[in-house]
């Protein structure tokens, strides 16, 4: 048994009532009650439905003619059962809410339109061109819309038609006993439009591939890793869609010289052990070009100076970081009898603090020198 109500009196028409006046009638209902209208209402829900159905049933003869006979129960017998949800209304009943409220009936859009897609392009760099910032121009090859068609992908002078297997709404009813499977239709896949005379340059596309000089202005400060991105550089939507964007992908050479941390730029110098010993002031190469550091005297192996200012301009604010010196002390080597000499007198000058030391320790025995 069944407590659904009459589809006659759910639509409010007569037992002769035909399709325009069912339609109108449905119209009315489907209005006042659509789901959004009435955000939350389980009554209008309800009643959303229930008009639905009745819609559903007594446009199509034969449901009709079996309701008509048989009544509720007849039409389950059939296999008839209704709607599960709102998503089954809309996509059985997708072009007539089109007609009624100008939107799709899954309200999903299916517009040809789409965004073109985001392209990448590996940049390689200097050290200093990434340091410094520079200007740059890359050939790029994307897909551009079709100037012959303007995009469209249709011949000059012809247009878009609507869809005639699927009347534009995208997709195709295939009856089953009294249930009506909607798919994508085939010929249209699912656009609702189509090229009955496709251009023939881009054959229909609407777009073609083109090789285009893009101007890539590198901000000071960039490093490997660092990602640019030109809006609207990519290619181009489909059908009169907006362009993608291009992504820009940086990769910074090794310098012969200079290293780099982040903002800082670190070097190593080789100083003599008498520069070490004695202090000097020496010649540092910067990425800016050079400048003078102070050794003081006693410096020692692995000891490090710091040049405010000298490093790489910060890619967030522009202020520059340090450089980072890093001495070398260097052993000399193939020496002259003189400066063995030499080295040899200071060596015993040497010992004598030194190894005074080291006779003091071994005497005291190694409990001591533990300490
Ligand atoms: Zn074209
Ligand atoms: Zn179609």
């Amino acid at each position: 048994m069944t407590d659904k109500r009459d589809y006659y009196d759910v639509l409010g028409v007569d037992r002769n009532a035909d399709a325009s006046g069912l339609k109108k009638a449905y119209r009315k209902l489907a209005l006042r009650f659509h789901p959004d209208k009435n955000p939350g209402n389980r009554e209008a829900e309800e009643k959303f439905k229930e008009a639905a159905e009745a819609y559903e049933v007594l446009q199509d003869s034969k449901k009709r003619q079996i309701y008509d006979q048989y009544g509720h129960q007849g039409l389950e017998g059939s296999g008839f059962s209704g709607f599960g949800g709102f998503e089954d209304i809309f996509s059985s009943f997708g072009d007539i809410f089109e007609d009624f409220f100008g939107f799709g009936g899954g309200r999903r859009s299916r517009s040809r339109v789409h965004r073109g897609a985001d392209l990448r392009y590996d940049m390689q760099l200097g050290f200093m061109e990434a340091a410094f910032g520079t200007e740059k121009e890359i050939d790029v090859e994307k897909a551009e819309a079709c100037a012959a068609c303007e995009g469209t992908g249709a011949a000059p002078g012809t247009g878009v038609e609507t869809c005639p297997q699927c009347g534009g709404s995208g997709q195709v009813g295939r009856s089953q006993g009294f249930f009506t499977v909607r798919t994508t239709c085939g010929h249209c896949r699912g656009q609702g439009k189509v090229i009955a005379n496709p251009c023939t340059t881009c054959r229909g596309r609407g777009k073609v591939l083109s090789r285009k000089k893009v101007s890539v202005r590198i901000p000071a400060g960039v490093d490997k890793g660092s990602r640019l991105r030109l809006t609207g550089e990519g290619e181009a939507g489909a059908y009169g869609g907006p362009h993608g964007d291009l992504y820009v992908f940086i990769y910074v050479e090794n310098h012969e010289f200079f290293k780099r941390d982040d903002t800082s730029v670190l070097c190593q110098i080789p100083i003599s052990f008498v520069q070490a010993a004695l202090g000097d002031t020496i010649t540092i190469p910067t990425i800016d070009g050079e400048t003078e550091l102070g050794i003081p005297k006693g410096t020692q192996p692995g000891d490090v100076f710091r040049l405010q200012g000298e490093g790489i301009p910060s890619l967030r604010n522009g202020h520059r970081g340090d450089q980072i010196i890093q001495v070398d002390v260097k052993t000399p080597t193939n020496l002259n009898k003189k400066q063995v000499a030499l080295l040899k007198q200071f060596a015993s000058l040497e010992e004598s603090k030194f190894t005074s030391k080291l006779k003091n320790i071994l005497k005291s025995g190694p409990s001591r020198a533990a300490n």
